[in-house]
Protein backbone atom coordinates (compact mmCIF):
# COMPACT_ATOMS: atom_id res chain seq x y z
CA UNK A 1 0.00 0.00 0.00
CA UNK A 2 1.25 3.23 -1.26
CA UNK A 3 1.37 5.87 1.30
CA UNK A 4 -1.49 7.93 -0.69
CA UNK A 5 -3.43 5.12 -0.96
CA UNK A 6 -3.09 4.63 3.47
CA UNK A 7 -3.49 8.31 3.59
CA UNK A 8 -7.00 7.99 1.75
CA UNK A 9 -7.78 4.49 4.06
CA UNK A 10 -7.23 6.48 7.38
CA UNK A 11 -9.26 9.18 5.71
CA UNK A 12 -12.12 7.53 5.09
CA UNK A 13 -12.05 5.21 8.20
CA UNK A 14 -11.90 8.52 10.26
CA UNK A 15 -14.76 10.53 8.21
CA UNK A 16 -17.16 6.83 7.91
CA UNK A 17 -16.04 5.06 10.81
CA UNK A 18 -15.66 1.14 10.24
CA UNK A 19 -19.39 0.49 9.77
CA UNK A 20 -20.02 -2.72 8.31
CA UNK A 21 -23.12 -3.68 10.12
CA UNK A 22 -26.20 -5.00 8.27
CA UNK A 23 -30.18 -6.01 8.16
CA UNK A 24 -31.81 -7.12 11.20
CA UNK A 25 -29.26 -5.95 14.04
CA UNK A 26 -29.44 -2.55 11.85
CA UNK A 27 -33.41 -2.69 11.96
CA UNK A 28 -33.26 -3.37 15.89
CA UNK A 29 -31.04 -0.49 16.34
CA UNK A 30 -32.71 2.11 15.05
CA UNK A 31 -35.90 0.69 16.25
CA UNK A 32 -34.13 1.33 20.23
CA UNK A 33 -33.39 4.34 18.82
CA UNK A 34 -36.52 5.70 17.81
CA UNK A 35 -37.76 4.12 21.40
CA UNK A 36 -35.03 6.20 23.29
CA UNK A 37 -36.70 6.22 26.52
CA UNK A 38 -34.52 3.12 28.17
CA UNK A 39 -31.42 4.49 26.42
CA UNK A 40 -32.05 7.30 28.48
CA UNK A 41 -32.75 5.80 31.97
CA UNK A 42 -29.36 4.01 30.64
CA UNK A 43 -27.12 7.19 30.14
CA UNK A 44 -28.84 9.13 33.40
CA UNK A 45 -27.42 6.06 35.46
CA UNK A 46 -24.11 6.32 33.62
CA UNK A 47 -23.78 9.60 33.99
CA UNK A 48 -24.17 9.15 37.67
CA UNK A 49 -21.93 6.21 38.35
CA UNK A 50 -19.26 7.84 36.55
CA UNK A 51 -19.86 11.29 38.30
CA UNK A 52 -18.62 9.39 41.46
CA UNK A 53 -15.57 8.03 39.70
CA UNK A 54 -13.58 10.73 38.43
CA UNK A 55 -11.56 10.67 41.84
CA UNK A 56 -10.81 7.19 41.21
CA UNK A 57 -9.09 7.46 37.68
CA UNK A 58 -7.60 10.47 38.26
CA UNK A 59 -5.53 8.31 40.89
CA UNK A 60 -5.39 5.36 38.54
CA UNK A 61 -4.16 7.83 36.13
CA UNK A 62 -6.34 9.08 33.12
CA UNK A 63 -4.44 7.89 29.95
CA UNK A 64 -4.48 4.35 32.19
CA UNK A 65 -8.04 4.17 32.58
CA UNK A 66 -8.78 5.69 29.65
CA UNK A 67 -7.19 2.57 27.95
CA UNK A 68 -8.88 0.04 30.36
CA UNK A 69 -12.61 1.70 29.52
CA UNK A 70 -12.16 1.92 25.73
CA UNK A 71 -12.56 -1.51 24.71
CA UNK A 72 -15.48 -1.75 27.18
CA UNK A 73 -17.14 1.58 26.40
CA UNK A 74 -16.65 0.77 22.28
CA UNK A 75 -17.86 -3.14 23.20
CA UNK A 76 -21.29 -1.44 24.44
CA UNK A 77 -21.80 1.66 22.67
CA UNK A 78 -20.82 0.55 19.41
CA UNK A 79 -23.59 -2.10 18.59
CA UNK A 80 -26.17 0.34 19.96
CA UNK A 81 -25.23 3.56 18.82
CA UNK A 82 -22.58 3.17 15.90
CA UNK A 83 -20.31 5.16 18.26
CA UNK A 84 -17.31 6.31 16.73
CA UNK A 85 -15.52 6.94 19.88
CA UNK A 86 -15.25 10.64 19.41
CA UNK A 87 -13.93 10.65 23.48
CA UNK A 88 -16.61 13.79 23.95
CA UNK A 89 -19.60 12.01 23.92
CA UNK A 90 -22.89 14.10 23.40
CA UNK A 91 -25.37 11.70 22.79
CA UNK A 92 -28.33 12.62 25.13
CA UNK A 93 -28.18 16.10 23.55
CA UNK A 94 -28.89 14.65 20.34
CA UNK A 95 -31.74 11.83 21.03
CA UNK A 96 -29.39 9.14 21.39
CA UNK A 97 -28.38 9.52 17.96
CA UNK A 98 -24.72 9.83 17.37
CA UNK A 99 -23.63 12.91 15.25
CA UNK A 100 -20.08 11.36 14.42
CA UNK A 101 -22.48 8.80 11.81
CA UNK A 102 -22.60 11.59 10.04
CA UNK A 103 -20.64 11.76 6.85
CA UNK A 104 -19.71 15.29 7.38
CA UNK A 105 -19.49 14.57 10.92
CA UNK A 106 -21.10 17.80 12.28
CA UNK A 107 -21.97 18.18 15.61
CA UNK A 108 -24.33 21.70 15.67
CA UNK A 109 -27.35 20.46 13.53
CA UNK A 110 -27.59 19.32 9.47
CA UNK A 111 -25.53 20.87 6.71
CA UNK A 112 -27.16 22.53 3.80
CA UNK A 113 -27.70 20.15 1.66
CA UNK A 114 -30.43 17.64 3.93
CA UNK A 115 -32.96 16.95 1.47
CA UNK A 116 -36.57 17.76 1.21
CA UNK A 117 -37.00 14.11 2.57
CA UNK A 118 -35.07 14.19 4.99
CA UNK A 119 -32.55 11.99 3.66
CA UNK A 120 -28.92 12.54 3.55
CA UNK A 121 -26.95 14.47 0.69
CA UNK A 122 -23.81 12.12 0.92
CA UNK A 123 -25.91 9.23 1.17
CA UNK A 124 -29.17 9.73 -0.49
CA UNK A 125 -30.67 6.29 0.68
CA UNK A 126 -29.93 7.16 4.15
CA UNK A 127 -32.03 9.49 6.76
CA UNK A 128 -30.12 12.88 7.72
CA UNK A 129 -28.60 11.69 11.46
CA UNK A 130 -29.96 15.16 12.32
CA UNK A 131 -33.48 15.02 11.20
CA UNK A 132 -33.34 11.98 13.14
CA UNK A 133 -31.64 13.46 15.90
CA UNK A 134 -34.00 16.02 16.49
CA UNK A 135 -37.33 13.70 16.52
CA UNK A 136 -35.99 11.52 18.50
CA UNK A 137 -34.93 13.79 20.81
CA UNK A 138 -38.11 15.35 21.48
CA UNK A 139 -38.93 11.85 22.80
CA UNK A 140 -36.44 12.24 25.81
CA UNK A 141 -36.07 14.61 28.42
CA UNK A 142 -33.23 16.26 27.08
CA UNK A 143 -35.28 17.75 24.51
CA UNK A 144 -34.37 21.39 25.32
CA UNK A 145 -30.94 20.35 24.43
CA UNK A 146 -31.06 19.94 20.92
CA UNK A 147 -30.27 23.28 20.28
CA UNK A 148 -27.48 23.87 22.43
CA UNK A 149 -24.06 24.68 20.62
CA UNK A 150 -21.88 22.05 21.21
CA UNK A 151 -17.75 22.57 21.19
CA UNK A 152 -15.98 21.47 18.44
CA UNK A 153 -14.83 17.88 18.69
CA UNK A 154 -11.43 17.28 19.81
CA UNK A 155 -9.05 15.02 17.58
CA UNK A 156 -6.94 14.44 20.38
CA UNK A 157 -9.11 12.62 22.20
CA UNK A 158 -10.11 10.24 19.14
CA UNK A 159 -10.34 6.64 20.28
CA UNK A 160 -10.34 7.54 24.01
CA UNK A 161 -13.07 6.58 26.47
CA UNK A 162 -15.79 9.35 27.05
CA UNK A 163 -16.94 7.65 30.18
CA UNK A 164 -13.41 8.86 31.38
CA UNK A 165 -13.59 12.27 30.23
CA UNK A 166 -17.57 12.72 31.71
CA UNK A 167 -16.26 10.91 35.00
CA UNK A 168 -13.14 13.59 34.71
CA UNK A 169 -15.32 17.34 33.75
CA UNK A 170 -13.38 17.55 30.60
CA UNK A 171 -16.19 16.08 27.89
CA UNK A 172 -16.86 19.54 27.01
CA UNK A 173 -13.79 21.51 27.25
CA UNK A 174 -12.02 22.17 24.12
CA UNK A 175 -8.44 22.40 23.91
CA UNK A 176 -6.21 25.39 24.46
CA UNK A 177 -9.54 26.88 25.63
CA UNK A 178 -8.16 27.27 29.58
CA UNK A 179 -11.32 26.28 31.08
CA UNK A 180 -10.66 23.77 33.24
CA UNK A 181 -7.85 22.02 34.35
CA UNK A 182 -7.89 19.08 32.23
CA UNK A 183 -7.14 19.05 28.59
CA UNK A 184 -6.88 16.78 25.73
CA UNK A 185 -2.95 16.75 26.42
CA UNK A 186 -3.02 15.53 29.71
CA UNK A 187 -5.32 12.51 28.47
CA UNK A 188 -3.45 11.53 26.00
CA UNK A 189 0.04 11.58 28.14
CA UNK A 190 -0.55 11.31 31.72
S1 LIG B 1 -18.65 9.02 22.18
FE1 LIG B 1 -18.76 10.38 20.39
S2 LIG B 1 -18.78 8.95 18.68
FE2 LIG B 1 -19.40 7.77 20.50
S3 LIG B 1 -21.65 7.85 20.62
FE3 LIG B 1 -20.84 9.53 21.85
S4 LIG B 1 -20.86 11.29 20.38
FE4 LIG B 1 -20.95 9.41 19.17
Amino acid sequence: MTQQEAFEAQTEALRFGDRKEKGIWRKFRFFLQDHPTPLVWGWKLAEAVLKRMGGLFERIGVKRSSRWMTPVEELIKKPIFDCQMCGQCILHSTGMTCPMTCPKQLRNGPCGGVRMDGKCEVIPEADCIWVKAVERSAKTSYSNEIGKLNPPVDWQLHKTSSWVTVAIGRDQVVTGSGSGPHHASEVISS
